[in-house]
């Protein structure tokens, strides 16, 4: 059983970056304005993760960190609209699995603070602690106890790059929070709450002002973001960004839609930068292949495509009017 567990927090928690995605994720499911992340040793040694949501009761501490307990699922049919995309109550057991993990939180109802820790997989008691409003995950020694999964992480250079990535992807889907993240002894990203052109701008090296918007919607399906305007598209494929339901993913068929509908506006070897955000029926949609991942399937491919195709002509095709 022991093993089974760890075996599943390898599922979900394959690396530094996961965790990180997940402590993010839950510090903006708490409504957090602001999300600050430190790293030691690219995540390996530390990560600590301090947001100013609505923080979790002391009482509630124990629950946290246990395996399929979420306070996020009201009923059966909430769960089924909200799994594909791994609300299921298993990041902080996972985590707590496979390292040394320490919650302090405090409600803003709360005089006082909590912490709770587990140490791979032992959790303590519960001990009052003080804690400005919100929560401070702390997860450090990753996968000490799994040594074969360790071995398998790259330099801490290369994990905190990743870490970057993930982060700076939620944050376009987050623009009206602040986020700060400081690794390899630096800071590696400080984004003030603003809106999503001057985010882009930020992130991409570009002005709010060389993005074409998107919008469309056709058939329940809403298509909404923004593009970099041919004159101002990057060399680098990986500065164009895919959201559905507000979570980064990554789709083959979007990505092509893009390129086809793209196609003769940029240069060879020059790419669209951006974030186009898609919101559908989450019963249209497939995480199918593994929640770590977020590759994302529609069930109505074709309808996508040209969703999107039809998006990104029409903003390049007024643009050149
Ligand atoms: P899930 O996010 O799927 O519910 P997690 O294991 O990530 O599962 O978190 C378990 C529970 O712990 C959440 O449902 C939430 O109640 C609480 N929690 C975790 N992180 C935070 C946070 N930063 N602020 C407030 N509550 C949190
Ligand atoms: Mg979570």
């Amino acid at each position: 059983q022991e093993i089974a567990r760890k075996i599943a927090a390898g599922e979900v928690i394959e690396r530094p970056a996961s965790v990180v995605k997940e402590l993010v994720e839950n510090a903006l499911d708490a409504g957090a304005s602001r999300v600050e992340i430190d790293l030691d040793k690219g995540g390996k040694a530390l990560i600590r993760v301090r947001d100013d949501g609505q923080g979790i009761p002391a009482e509630d501490l124990p629950l946290a960190v246990e395996r399929h307990a979420t306070s996020k699922i009201g009923s059966e049919a909430d769960l089924e609209a909200i799994r594909t995309l791994g609300f299921r109550g298993e990041a902080l057991a996972a985590i707590g699995s496979v390292s040394h993990l320490i919650i302090t939180s405090r409600p803003p109802e709360s005089p006082l603070g909590a912490r709770v820790e587990v140490r791979f997989g032992q959790k303590s008691e519960v001990v009052e602690a003080g804690c400005p409003q919100g929560t401070v995950v702390e997860v450090a020694d990753l996968f000490a106890n799994l040594p074969a999964r360790r071995r398998f992480l790259k330099s801490d250079r290369a994990e905190t790059t990743r870490i970057l990535e993930t982060v700076k992807a939620l944050s376009l889907a987050w623009e009206g929070v602040s986020f700060r993240l400081k690794g390899q002894g630096r800071l590696l990203l400080n984004l003030p709450r603003e809106d999503l052109p001057d985010r882009l701008g930020r992130l991409l090296g570009l002005g709010k002002k060389d993005f074409l918007p998107l919008s469309l919607e056709k058939e329940g399906v809403k298509l909404f973001g923004f593009l970099s305007r041919p004159e101002k598209a990057r060399h680098d494929p990986r500065s164009l960004y895919f959201y559905v339901l507000r979570r980064p993913v990554k789709s083959s068929l979007l990505a092509r839609a893009l390129n086809e509908a793209t196609k003769g506006f940029f240069m060879s070897r020059s790419y669209p930068a951006g974030a186009i955000f898609l919101d559908l029926p989450p019963e249209r949609i497939d995480v199918n292949v593994h929640p770590a991942k977020l590759e994302v399937r529609f069930r109505t491919e074709g309808q996508i495509f040209s969703l999107l195709h039809q998006a990104v002509r029409q903003a390049l095709l007024e643009k050149s009017r």
